[in-house]
């Protein structure tokens, strides 16, 4: 399988070198060039399979020969193993009248755990094979920082470092990142706002010389293995749905930068049989009104109970915008440019129709966040998150207004544990606190403070990878 630029400029590329990109050179998003396609006798036949064995059977669709066979099935195995139950990863719970698919059972209790743990196991197997090392930079306001250091900690040749604003993130993150003491982990709590960090990260990937001299990459939610391993759960769901219960399906998913939810599209582009899929915002909803009215506009961020899902702009996006225009990479150019240059981009009557055939779209505001959480444990006893109770406000509401019986699944993309004052405030309840939270206040931490400059920075990533590689 080759890989092609959403904007056209890059040469095809094999799925190994795509994932090194992880960015297209060309500043657009790498895909496949064909979406390959699953019969009905194929899921019919992978009803039986163990989330390894699935993976393996969808991953291998992407990978092709590039990968042997049982490397590849160690890596999933092994990225697997990090969750509760590694032969199921995902469980899919009935609570009423929606099911719940849980994705928060890795070891940072957050969805990310799926993609990246994989992601750790695969940059590790080529780096190796083509004994090169790799550097991860990145900014994080929790949720991917925490998920990539677990992704990545003590692999052979890659060295990770997170920045994040110090004392501005969550007590629980925090300590997440810190307590990590793996040699190749460093956390730096940057004495500014999580723009800061932003901002120097960006400024240190646009000095080329200390990029390439220091190996620098990222693993942000547009490397394409992140979204692949995202399309796995799609099936794993479907198949755990009984057999009376799999018509008319839609998955509701909780969305930010639609990593998650293009996983979907691409799922239900091969062949799973999925009636539509339907996306939930908090009030940072531009993806909502691009659904709804065609008018994708850029907007300011305002905080929310559900922090992972507020969003300026969905980098991600670019990737459906592709097939919305028909494969047409000049016009995925031409209209992200003038998104440049206008802050919004409106797509014709007919292109909205199509994308109302694939999605549908809700949000719910920081009221209805809570208020949702506290009718959803009122009546069922299942406590939800903040992110996972916008899904499933907006699954109540879709199952209220449709005239047949539809069968919702909701994503859970975090563990109430992980919002405790979010579920206290809407229930009066303290989320139980999972094994991997407990003991985390005890625990030793590694944290380095800088002043909030990009010269600050580098020089410490500079002076810790010459400590790591003497001459
Ligand atoms: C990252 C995240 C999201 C948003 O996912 P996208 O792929 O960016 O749409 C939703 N919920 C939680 C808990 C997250 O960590």
């Amino acid at each position: 399988m080759k890989y092609i630029s959403t904007r056209g400029g890059v040469e095809p590329l094999s799925f190994l070198d795509a994932v090194m990109m992880g960015l297209a050179a060309d500043g657009g998003l790498l895909l496949p060039e064909r979406i390959p396609v699953v019969t009905g006798a194929q899921l019919a036949a992978w009803e039986k399979l163990s989330y390894p064995e699935l993976a393996a059977r969808i991953f291998s669709l992407y990978i092709e020969d590039e990968i042997p066979a049982a490397e590849l099935e160690r890596m999933i195995a092994a990225s697997c193993a990090a969750f509760d139950q590694p032969q199921v990863v995902a469980p899919l719970v009935q609570t009423g009248a929606i099911h719940i698919l849980e994705l928060f059972h890795g070891p940072t209790l957050a969805f990310k755990d799926v993609a990246l743990q994989f992601l750790g196991h695969l940059f590790a197997w080529i780096l190796s094979r083509r004994r090169e090392k790799l550097n991860i930079l990145g900014a994080t306001s929790g949720d991917t920082g925490s998920a990539a250091i677990y992704g990545l900690r003590g692999k052979e040749n890659i060295n990770i470092f997170i920045i994040h604003p110090h004392g501005r993130v969550s007590p629980v993150q925090e300590r997440q990142m810190t307590s990590v003491l793996d040699d190749n982990v460093f956390n730096i709590a940057v004495e500014g706002s999580f723009d800061d960090g932003q901002r120097i990260v960006k400024e240190i990937f646009a000095d080329l010389d200390f990029k390439l001299r220091h190996h620098l990459g990222a693993v942000n939610s547009i490397n394409w293995a992140r979204v692949m391993a995202q399309i796995v759960y799609y099936f794993a769901a479907w198949l755990q749905l009984p057999a009376t219960a799999r018509e008319k399906v839609e998955i509701v998913v909780p969305s930010g930068n639609f990593g998650n939810i293009f996983a979907g599209y691409l799922a239900k582009k091969m062949g799973l049989p999925l009636k539509r899929l339907v996306l939930a915002s908090n009030s940072n909803n531009i993806l909502y009104h691009f659904i709804t009215s065609g008018v994708y506009q850029r907007d300011t961020v305002v905080p929310t109970w559900s922090p992972s899902m507020d969003i300026q702009v969905a980098s991600n996006f670019e990737r459906y915008f592709y097939y919305l225009m028909g494969e047409d990479a000049g016009e995925v150019r031409r209209q992200f440019s003038r998104l440049d240059q206008t802050g919004r981009i409106t797509v014709t009557g007919a292109e909205q129709q199509r994308v109302q055939e694939d999605f549908a779209a809700g949000y719910a505001d920081n009221d209805s966040t809570l208020a949702t959480i506290a009718a959803f444990q009122a009546e069922t006893g299942y406590l939800l998150d903040p992110h996972t109770a916008a899904g499933v406000k907006v699954a109540r509401e879709r199952q209220a207004a449709s005239r047949e019986k539809l069968t919702s699944i909701c994503l859970a993309t975090a563990h109430p544990a992980k919002f405790p004052a979010a579920v206290a405030r809407a229930t009066g309840i303290s989320p139980p606190v999972p094994p991997a939270l407990q003991g985390l206040e005890q625990r030793p931490t590694r944290m380095t403070v800088l002043p909030a400059t990009t010269p600050a920075v580098k020089e410490f990533i500079a002076a810790k990878l010459a400590a790591r590689e003497p001459g």
